[in-house]
């Protein structure tokens, strides 16, 4: 008999990982007219906080509450579209 398993897909949950604080000193910005639309940024992003807006001219919206930067999406997006800046 087979199983189904779920995937292990992290979700941003208040109370569950908490917001991110002050912490953090560098964030992605996302410069739109250079995003090409993959959804690279949104699949490797470990905190599922990159939501695709589908029909709208900001295709990627991240969550900065629950973003860590790790810069992960900076560095996956084959676009070179979001760089990570200063807080
Ligand atoms: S910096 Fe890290 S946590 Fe923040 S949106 Fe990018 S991949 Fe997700
Ligand atoms: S990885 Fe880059 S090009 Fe792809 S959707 Fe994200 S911002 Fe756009």
């Amino acid at each position: 008999m087979s199983k189904t398993y779920a995937l292990p897909i992290s979700r941003p949950s208040i109370g569950v990982g908490g917001k991110t604080g002050y912490w953090r000193i560098k964030k992605p910005e996302v410069n739109h007219s250079k995003c090409i639309r993959c959804g690279m940024c949104w699949l490797y992003c470990p905190e599922s906080v990159i939501d695709i807006i589908e029909g709208s001219d900001k295709y990627v919206v991240i969550n900065y509450d629950y973003c860590k930067g790790c810069g992960i999406c900076s560095e996956v997006c084959p676009t070179k579209a979001i760089v990570m800046v200063n807080e």
